[in-house]
């Protein structure tokens, strides 16, 4: 923690999470990855490594608009997660001189979904802090989420965590990816709040902390990677840990 920016009091109405490496192990869906690539070596019964192999999907799966990589704004355009996998799934394989057939993508997405289901974790934190929320009172408590509907559904249905929110917000959604303000302005409209009045949470800084401030909210940068943080003037709060934040929130929402 290294910074409060003012001195009012301001009673938070809402508090908003991202999802990917804020409340769900960042790393554990890497592990998802590198196990569909072993079921894709298997099937297709290549001689790769499946760390070699995870490499070559991410650099497919994650566009310009995801990573923010030299995005020429003129050039923006929204592409569902859905669409950049099925890229991912085909250019992967279009390296080892193999074209799929829709029938292999059927397969894929079903291998897809079954490798999430067993690897994909949540951080031990994450329950007991939204549970320590949801007793607190009636402060609204959201997900702002570069992710796909289908997918956030499954995953969420997965952990058994979708009654806990009171509202998710999807870039699917609104058809575009955070930083932009149309998702963060969405979040707030199903809260009823003003941007002034939240708080976002999470490990991007480029996309929720940037984007949170850009419209007025209070923001927590969880910089789990030690990123200098010299010029990180947009974080309001930063932490290197999700457990962190709880002596901030019971100090910001007493
Ligand atoms: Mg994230």
């Amino acid at each position: 923690m290294t910074k409060v920016n003012n001195n009012e009091v301001i009673k938070y109405k809402a508090i908003f999470f991202d999802f990917g490496g804020t409340l769900m192990c960042a790393e554990s869906d890497n592990v998802a990855h590198l196990h569909m690539m072993k079921d894709i070596i298997q099937k297709f019964n290549l001689s790769a490594s499946p760390e070699d192999m995870v490499v070559k999907y991410n650099s497919y799966l994650f566009t310009k608009e995801m990573t923010l990589l030299d995005t020429n704004p003129e050039e923006k355009c929204f592409t569902p997660l859905r669409e950049s996998t099925k890229k991912a799934f085909k250019g992967v394989l279009t390296e080892y001189n193999i074209h799929p057939s829709n029938e292999d993508y059927h397969w894929f997405k079903e291998m897809y979904y079954k490798n999430h289901k067993i690897y994909v974790k949540l951080f031990p934190e994450t329950m007991g802090i939204i549970k320590y929320l949801r007793n607190h009172g009636s402060i609204h408590i959201g997900i702002i989420s570069d992710i796909d509907n289908d997918y956030q559904d499954f995953q969420f249905n997965v952990f058994g965590i979708k009654e806990m929110f009171d509202s998710i917000t999807t870039s699917e959604e609104v058809r575009s990816y955070k930083p932009e303000p149309k998702i963060f302005q969405m979040a707030l409209n199903k809260a009823g709040c003003q941007a002034e009045e939240s708080i976002i949470i999470g490990d991007s800084y480029k996309k929720d902390i940037i984007g949170g401030k850009n419209m007025g909210m209070s923001t927590i940068w969880i910089n789990k990677s030690s990123e200098k943080d010299t010029d990180k003037n947009e974080a309001d709060f930063i932490v290197t840990h999700l457990k962190e934040i709880f002596p901030i929130l019971n100090n910001l929402i007493k």
